[in-house]
């Protein structure tokens, strides 16, 4: 090809791809769709369903050739997305763990992705991987780790998890052969994402030793030493106690400080799952249950839900700075450019990632924004909320479980007449059709309990007044259903 022939066909190409770069005019015709979306989606937000029942989608979300306007695509959005399954980013969303969706983060999104920044590497990006381990840092002083720890951002609960059980097992070196003599202890009520994990990771064959609850559904330290000492007398090599600090099912605290204690003994590695719960250790009323905490090896919080963040924000925290390191460092020839002397520690060195997100954004930005107050007074909310509905639900009849650590709790309706599993069901789904407010369910020693998760910042007084509305109307279709039929 002449050189005349090549500009020619450069040129052709770039009026191809121009739409990629749109003007600032174009640019303003864009935001102004995406902006009637986002105020018509937050105004009506407590006046929508948090569940809509429907999971048959359109042919609209089909990717094809024809290009569509973008306020078509937000009818697309807004009919197949929106509208059906769960509202996450309602107050109404009080099953699982709820999220939140803080404005402020979705802003901080936006200024990331349009800058783009490369907050992987420090030599790339000084001042994002600065604000990245800023939230680290506040991580560390808020759970009293120290200075020393090290930690990383993630997309969530599961991957800081993911992360901290492989510096874990790197550290024990539990490798190949001594996979089949390792041992892991967990209580039954260990979120599902750690056996997850330790499959991933090669360790789906260690020993699994599931440790009794006690009434409260908290993990029996007695019970949990017993079983090291047997396993070590039997020859076997224990090497990892998970704790949760919030389990997923009944928000129970497990007996940190004393299974610390355990571990040290034993020289085993302690790790605490607090996604769920963490971030209410930030209320000084709450310290003492979390007592321990510090004393962890390793530390996973979920800013997307205990600071109310949009998905897509997880944290580990690992106090030995050199285990995090071998296990997730990685030089390359094309890398030698980072490799400099100066530089701050990378996520890129303590995680699988290398190019990610800039997700250190959406959490920095409110906290300079707002300060951590607000956040507090939110958390100590949902505690006193949870309170309420429970008082709401005993007083029309329901049966509930144990005063909760936090802000999950169950209840159920103690049917005379009806087998109660078979009566709970019906209700909750009831409950589902429905819709104004969503609630899950599980089992409690295989009893069928529905389930309350209170975290999303929207959750209000008149959310569980909604709730109670729609639950007391459930009641009495039930009753008609199975019992007066
Ligand atoms: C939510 C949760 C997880 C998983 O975190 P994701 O952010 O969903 O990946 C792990 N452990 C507990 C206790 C949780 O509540």
């Amino acid at each position: 090809m002449t050189h005349s022939k090549l500009i020619l066909q450069l040129e052709s190409l770039e009026q191809k791809y121009r739409v990629l770069e749109p003007d600032q005019q174009q640019r303003h015709e864009l935001s102004k769709h995406v902006k009637k979306f986002s105020d018509g989606f937050l105004n009506q937000i407590d006046d929508v369903p948090t569940f809509i029942n429907d999971h048959q989608l359109a042919e609209s979300i089909a990717i094809d050739s024809e290009a569509e306007s973008l306020a078509t695509i937000i009818d697309t959005y807004q009919s197949q997305v929106v509208e059906k399954g769960i509202n996450p980013a309602s107050g109404g969303h009080i099953g699982y763990i709820p999220g939140g969706g803080i404005y402020a983060s979705a802003l901080a999104d936006y200024m990331a992705a349009v800058s783009n920044e490369y907050s992987g590497v420090f030599y790339a990006s000084p001042g994002g991987v600065a604000i990245e381990n800023e939230v680290i840092s506040w991580l560390k002083k808020s759970f009293e780790f120290p200075d020393s720890a090290v930690g990383n951002l993630t997309s969530g609960g599961s991957i800081a998890n993911l992360i901290a059980l492989t510096v874990a097992r790197d550290k024990h070196k539990v490798k190949n052969e001594h996979v089949t003599r390792a041992v892991v202890y967990m209580s039954s009520q260990v979120h599902h994402c750690m056996n997850k994990a330790l499959r991933i990771i090669g360790l789906e064959d260690v020993h699994h030793r599931s440790i009794r609850l006690d009434s409260n559904s908290r993990m029996d330290a007695k019970d949990l030493d017993r079983q090291i000492k047997f396993d070590k007398e039997q020859g076997l090599q224990p090497f990892l106690i998970v704790a949760s600090a919030g389990t997923t099912d009944t928000g129970a605290i497990d007996p940190l400080d004393a299974i610390a204690k355990i571990a040290d003994e034993h020289k085993l590695w302690f790790h605490v799952d607090a996604a769920y719960g963490g971030f209410f250790m930030l209320l000084e009323s709450m310290k003492s249950a979390f007592a321990g905490i510090e004393k962890a090896d390793s530390l996973v919080v979920d800013p997307h839900k205990g600071m109310f963040l949009p998905y897509g924000l997880g944290a580990v925290l690992v106090k030995d700075r050199q285990a995090v390191f071998h296990s997730h460092h990685y030089s390359a020839n094309y890398m030698q450019d980072a490799d400099g002397e100066n530089s701050m520690l990378s996520p890129a060195d303590l995680s699988p990632e290398l190019t990610k997100h800039f997700r250190g954004l959406r959490m920095w930005l409110p906290l300079k924004l707002y300060g951590v107050e607000p956040f507090k007074a939110c958390l100590q909310h949902k505690l006193l909320l949870t309170h309420y509905f429970r008082d709401e639900l005993r007083s029309l009849g329901f049966d509930l479980g144990p005063e909760p650590d936090l802000s999950v709790s169950y209840f159920w309706y103690p049917c005379k007449q009806i087998e109660p599993n078979i009566f709970n069901r019906q209700l909750l789904k009831n409950i589902h059709a429905d819709g104004r407010v969503f609630l899950s369910s599980t089992l409690i020693e295989g009893q069928y309990v529905i389930r309350m998760a209170i975290l999303s910042f929207r959750t209000t007084v008149s959310t569980i007044r909604k709730a109670m509305k729609m639950i007391r109307q459930a009641l009495s279709d039930t009753k008609l259903q199975l019992v007066d039929k």
